[in-house]
């Protein structure tokens, strides 16, 4: 039987550490609390102008002010289990409530590869799929093979393939035309057996050096990740944030090149002959404002684009700090930064 709360404050949900109240709340554990929570939604009139939303670890969410009419659906399903195994790959099929980064910890023990970049990202395996979790070059899409998914309105559990969740670049067909669609109740990765790639990065890269690595092993390259991360993100439960603010904007390359002429340090990441990929951090620190306040929030002092709560700031504090800052790179670079993490 599924309990359902009532005026649940945001705040213990949200690594922001801002935001109202849920109207409704419920933790969710198996598929069958799934299946009576959304019954219930479906057959009460009293949930007439409610919607579901999916809640996991609260990482990459800014909650609005106010009362939010929803149920929150906290999702607490467990489960890891092998599911295939050949000479050169292992099938994990893990379930969604699972933690993120105590899953990438128990793969890189089993010696496998393709998440370990992907180390002390905060949150659940749900959302992993959802905006694609990327680190150091490496995506998770590179990793999923298929996705189990709950179709609200239709009570089913449905299998998605890697192809139809048509990933890309922080993006899903989770965050686009299936948002609100599904829960998503277990992901199956495929990990290998050969020894991982190091990433293109040049903090990654300096650190091996440093540590005299030659041909890391993914629990390596786990621990560099950690390190640099550590020394780069502030730990929400200290410092309230939901990490990287910004997407890193996605420019025509003959803008790249003008920047690169003004600022030869920067580091850009071609994606095709016409496109380039530009740390929106290296904008934020380049237009002066790293470090800087905005009232209640303020741009993080050892990353630019992480910003943090400072003050027990309000979603709209939060949301008038992002605007001005949009409008001081536009107004310097001519690029209008993308916010990474969604509103509700
Ligand atoms: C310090 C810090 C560092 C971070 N570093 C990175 C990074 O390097 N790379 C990166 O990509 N992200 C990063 N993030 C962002 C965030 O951790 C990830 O996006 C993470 O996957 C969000 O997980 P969550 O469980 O907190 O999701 P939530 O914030 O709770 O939800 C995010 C979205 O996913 C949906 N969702 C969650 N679970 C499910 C489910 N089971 N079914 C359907 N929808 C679901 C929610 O409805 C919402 O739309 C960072 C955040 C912080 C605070």
């Amino acid at each position: 039987m599924v309990e359902i709360q009532e005026y649940v404050d945001i705040k213990n949900y949200s690594t922001l550490h801002a935001g109202g109240q849920f109207r409704y709340f419920a933790t969710i554990s198996s598929v069958q609390e799934l299946t009576s929570a959304c019954a219930i939604v479906h057959g009460d009139v009293k949930y007439k102008n409610i919607s579901i939303f999916i809640l996991g670890g609260g990482s990459n969410m800014i909650f609005s002010d106010g009362v939010l009419p929803v149920l929150a659906l906290k999702i607490e399903i467990n489960g890891f289990e092998i599911i295939n195994e050949t000479n050169e790959y292992t099938d994990i099929k893990v379930g969604a409530g699972e933690n993120w980064d105590q899953i990438v910890k128990m793969t890189v023990d089993m010696n496998l590869s393709g998440i370990e970049a992907l180390s002390a990202i905060p949150g659940i395996v749900g959302a992993s799929p959802v905006q694609n979790i990327g680190a150091y070059g490496s995506e998770v899409k590179d990793t999923i093979l298929e996705v189990e998914v709950f179709d609200i309105k239709k009570g089913l559990i449905t299998m998605l393939s890697n192809e139809e969740c048509k990933f890309s670049y922080r993006d899903s067909i989770f965050k686009r035309e299936a948002r609100g669609k599904y829960v998503i109740t277990q992901v199956t990765y495929r990990l290998s057996k050969s020894m991982p790639v190091l990433p293109d990065y040049p903090g990654v890269k300096k650190y091996f050096i440093e540590n005299n690595f030659n041909s890391p092993t993914p629990k390596n390259i786990r621990q560099a990740v950690i390190s640099i991360r550590q020394g780069k993100l502030p730990n929400p439960k200290e410092i309230p944030n939901v990490g990287s603010f910004f997407k890193n904007p996605i420019v025509e390359k003959t803008i790249a090149d003008k920047i690169k002429m003004k600022f030869p340090n920067v580091k850009l990441f071609p994606i095709d002959r016409n496109f380039t990929k530009i740390p929106a951090g290296f904008l934020i620190e380049n237009a002066g404002l790293k470090g800087r306040s905005f009232g209640k929030v303020s741009i993080y002092e050892k990353n630019a684009l992480v910003l943090i709560n400072t003050l027990d700031a309000t979603s709209q504090d939060i949301i008038s700090a992002r605007d001005e800052i949009i409008r001081i790179v536009k107004d310097k670079f001519g690029i209008e930064l993308v916010q990474e993490p969604e509103i509700l």
